[in-house]
C-alpha cells in the first residue's frame, strides 16, 4: 500500500485528487487529510477514505471536526502546528493543495521527511522557490509539477537535457476578461470575475486567471522549478486551453502537451509518475476542436506579467511580497473595497515601498523572513487601501 497525504483535500484540487485515489481503494493508504472551513467534506472524506489523521487550519473549527469524526477513531487536530505534525507524518507520496502562502510551511516538512511532494500550490517556489529545491535536494525528496502548464513542460522534457532547451511556453486562456474594452474592467465585479471560460476551478484562482496575476505566479514558478533564465519564458494567450504548454529546443523543434482541461490528468501523471497509467479525464477529439489560436497577451491588460518579470530580475524576497500583496489585494476586491484594476496597482505599490523604505526584501531567504515581508507587505496593501478609501 502506498501512503498519501493530501493538504487542502477539501478544494478543487483536493477533491479530485480523492476522486482518484477513491478508484483504487486498495492501492493506498490515506495518512492525514487537511482542510481548512468545510468541516463536513473534510470529515467526510476521512472517514470515506479512513484516513489516520484529519486536521483543519483554523483552530476555531477543531470542535465541528471532532464532532464529525466522533466515534470513527480518527484523530482529529486543528492550527499551523497540527499541520505541520500532520506534514511529518511517514508518506510516500503529498499533495500541496492548500491555497496560497499557507501551503509553503507544510510544504517544506513534508521535503524534509524525503517524501514526494505534488505541488500545486505554485505560491511554494514563488515565495522561496531556491530554499524549497534546497530542502528537497538535502532530504533526497522528490519535487513534482501539478500545475497544468509545469506537468506539460515536464512531460514534453522526459528524456531531454535542460541544456538543449531554448525557451518554455505557457499558456494562457486570458480569463473572464480577455475580450472586455479595457475601459470597462474597472466595473468588473466579483462574480464576472469569478466565471471562467474553461476551467472548472477554487475562486481565487479562477480570479488570479482573469488578472492574470495566476499567470504571472506560474511564471516564476518556471523560472524556479526548471532553473530557466526569466527571457527564456514566454506566455501566450490561448483561448481554447488545449495546449497547457510547449517546449523550444536549439535545434529549433517545438514539443507541445495537449490535453482537455482537467486537472486530474495532471494530479495523475504525478501520482503514477514515472508511469502512464488509465486516466478518467477526456479525450480530445482535434477535428471537431477545428483550431486553436494563439496571441500574445497585451500587458495593459495583464500587467501582473510585467511585475512577475520584474520581482524574477529582483530576486531575493520579491516573490514572497509579491504574492503576499496579491493575495491580500485579492481579498480586498473579493470583499468589494477596490476595483479589479486596483489589484495590480496595490502590488506594484508594496513592491516599491519595500524597495525604498525596507532592506528585509535582500534579507536571507529563510521560512522566518518569507513570513515576515509576507505579514508586511499585506499591511501594507491594507494601508494603501484603506488610505485610499479614507
Ligand atoms: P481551493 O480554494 O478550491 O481549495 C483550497 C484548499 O486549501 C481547501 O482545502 C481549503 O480549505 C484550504 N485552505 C484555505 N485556506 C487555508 C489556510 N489558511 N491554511 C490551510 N488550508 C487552507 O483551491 P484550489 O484547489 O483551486 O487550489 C489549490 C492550490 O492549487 C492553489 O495554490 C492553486 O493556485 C493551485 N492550482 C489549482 C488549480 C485548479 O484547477 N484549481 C490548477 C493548478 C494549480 P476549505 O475549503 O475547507 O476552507
Amino acid at each position: 500500500m502506498r501512503k498519501v497525504s493530501i493538504f487542502g483535500a477539501t478544494g478543487s484540487i483536493g477533491q479530485n485528487t480523492i476522486d482518484l485515489i477513491s478508484r483504487q481503494p486498495d492501492t493506498y493508504d490515506v495518512v492525514a487529510l487537511t482542510g481548512g472551513r468545510n468541516i463536513k467534506q473534510l470529515a467526510q472524506d476521512a472517514k470515506r477514505l479512513g484516513a489516520d489523521v484529519s486536521v483543519t487550519a483554523f483552530d476555531d473549527c477543531l470542535e465541528d471536526l471532532r464532532a464529525a469524526l466522533a466515534g470513527s477513531g480518527i484523530h482529529a487536530a486543528a492550527g499551523q502546528a497540527a499541520l505541520i505534525e500532520a506534514a511529518a507524518r511517514p508518506a510516500d507520496w503529498i499533495m500541496s493543495a492548500i491555497v496560497g502562502a499557507a501551503g509553503l510551511a507544510p510544504g517544506i516538512e513534508a521535503l524534509k521527511q524525503g517524501a514526494t511532494l505534488a505541488l500545486a500550490n505554485k505560491e511554494t517556489l514563488v515565495c522561496a522557490g531556491p530554499l524549497v529545491l534546497d530542502t528537497a535536494r538535502q532530504h533526497n525528496a522528490r519535487l513534482l509539477p501539478v500545475d497544468s502548464e509545469h506537468s506539460a513542460v515536464f512531460q514534453a522534457l522526459v528524456g531531454e537535457d535542460m541544456a538543449s532547451v531554448e525557451r518554455i511556453i505557457i499558456t494562457a486562456s486570458g480569463g473572464a476578461f480577455r475580450d472586455w474594452p479595457l475601459s470597462e474592467l474597472a466595473g468588473a465585479t466579483v462574480e464576472q470575475a469569478s466565471n471562467h471560460p474553461n476551467w472548472n476551478m477554487g475562486q481565487r484562482i479562477t480570479i488570479d486567471s482573469a488578472s492574470m496575476f495566476n499567470k504571472a505566479l506560474e511564471v516564476i514558478e518556471t523560472k524556479e522549478y526548471f532553473g530557466v533564465r526569466p527571457e527564456q519564458i514566454e506566455v501566450l494567450v490561448h483561448p481554447e486551453s488545449t495546449v497547457h504548454a510547449l517546449v523550444g529546443f536549439r535545434d529549433g523543434a517545438l514539443m507541445a502537451h495537449l490535453g482537455a482541461p482537467d486537472m486530474r490528468h495532471a494530479i495523475g501523471y504525478a501520482l503514477h509518475w514515472p508511469e502512464r497509467l488509465d486516466l478518467p479525464v477526456s479525450r480530445l477529439d482535434l477535428a471537431q476542436l477545428g483550431q486553436l489560436r494563439f496571441n500574445t497577451p497585451d500587458e495593459d491588460r495583464y500587467p501582473a506579467l510585467r511585475l512577475a518579470r520584474e520581482v524574477m530580475q529582483r530576486g531575493g524576497l520579491s516573490g514572497a511580497i509579491f504574492n503576499a500583496a496579491k493575495e491580500r489585494a485579492l481579498d480586498h476586491f473579493i470583499e468589494r473595497r477596490i476595483r479589479f484594476p486596483d489589484m495590480a496597482d496595490a502590488v506594484a505599490a508594496v513592491l516599491e515601498r519595500f524597495e525604498a523604505e525596507n532592506g528585509l526584501i535582500d534579507a536571507p531567504l529563510t521560512l522566518d523572513n518569507v513570513k515576515q515581508t509576507d505579514h508586511l507587505a499585506r499591511k501594507w496593501v491594507d494601508e494603501t487601501v484603506f488610505q485610499r478609501a479614507g
